[in-house]
């Protein structure tokens, strides 16, 4: 098998911030094998690697990234009576839209959700109402220390609020089967045009990661936190908190990692400094994390 590895691939044009440098080295993956085959090549040169889905969690450093980066391109989905496997770079719109198609409900929520199936596992995305791991059976994982696929549950995915194990270790995931709600396609539709409904009315559009900062527990929410603390409308260089919902941080056009990095702090003190919170960082940040205590 030959692997295409690429040299200084500027990542901003795979990320929805539009934000980050070059990775040091670059390559697509198209199977589990080809993945294996471009971890041994990071390892075998002493180098980080890491996979992305859509890019729509994560913040690379300006200065780029150090290792490889895998843009997972792994696409299959196969419907099997109520359950479905959907291989790991499967957009997540696409397979509720799919499943729709089938009659098979229970996710509507996630409509909107942008990024990959694998993402959205590594994350435990969702809404206030329906998380991936609600419908979640089992993946198929290349585990960090081992060249061979794995099975894994629900047990050792330990799913929470906006997290899994994944976050804890350098597992793949290859793919994700899930158990759906037989429901009639008009009334998935339904649903699914009363979250657009509601995301048009609450959410901003543009260059972004959705919520910045986790939720802190039920209530107050962070963007509530955020707006109370005076935070809505602030920038830094072309950062900037929206008007419309004080947890989204937005690009405008030319803001830099730095800019949202430096932006984001500043409302970590200021809620810091008001309600004693420490809100914690729900995007990935691929660089020095300045929410880290140290
Ligand atoms: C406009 C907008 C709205 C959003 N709304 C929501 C929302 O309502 N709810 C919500 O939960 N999120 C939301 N998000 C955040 C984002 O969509 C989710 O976190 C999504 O699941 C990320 O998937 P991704 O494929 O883009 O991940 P990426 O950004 O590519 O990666 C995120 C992390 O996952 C890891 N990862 C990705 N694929 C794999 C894999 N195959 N194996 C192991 N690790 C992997 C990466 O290494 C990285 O650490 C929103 C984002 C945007 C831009």
């Amino acid at each position: 098998m030959e692997l295409k590895v690429q040299q200084n691939v500027a990542l901003s044009q795979f990320t929805t911030y539009r934000t980050g440098g070059p990775a040091r080295f670059f390559s697509g993956a198209r199977s589990w094998q080809e993945i294996l085959g471009l971890r041994e090549f990071a390892k075998l040169k002493g180098l980080p690697y890491l996979i992305i889905g859509g890019g729509s969690n994560v913040l690379f450093a300006d200065e780029g990234y150090p290792g490889l980066v895998i843009l997972n391109q792994m696409d299959k989905l196969q419907i099997n009576g109520k359950n479905v496997t959907a291989n790991s770079a499967v957009n997540l719109s696409k397979l509720v839209l799919l499943c729709a198609k089938h009659n098979l409900g229970g996710i509507s929520g996630l409509a909107l959700v942008p990024g990959s199936v694998g993402g959205a596992v590594y994350g435990n995305a969702g809404v206030p109402d329906v998380y991936i791991s609600d419908v979640f059976m089992h993946a198929e994982i290349l585990p960090e220390k081992s060249n061979k696929p794995l099975i894994v549950g629900p047990d050792y995915c330990k799913f929470a609020y906006r997290t899994s194990h994944f976050k804890k270790t350098k597992d793949i995931i290859l793919s994700a089967t899930f158990k759906l709600k037989p429901t009639p396609g008009a009334i998935i539709k339904t649903e699914i045009n009363s979250y657009i409904k509601e995301r048009t009315l609450k959410q901003p559009v543009g260059l972004t990661c959705g919520s910045f900062f986790k939720n802190p527990g039920q209530f107050p929410s962070a963007g509530w936190l955020i707006e109370q603390s005076g935070c809505k409308g602030m920038k830094v260089g072309g950062a900037q908190i929206s008007e419309k919902h004080a947890n989204w941080i937005m690009n405008t056009g030319k803001a830099t990692t730095s800019d949202i990095l430096s932006l984001a702090k500043q409302v970590y003190d200021r809620v810091d400094e008001k309600y004693s919170i420490n809100l914690e960082p729900e995007v990935q940040i691929i660089t020095d994390n300045p929410f880290l205590k140290t």
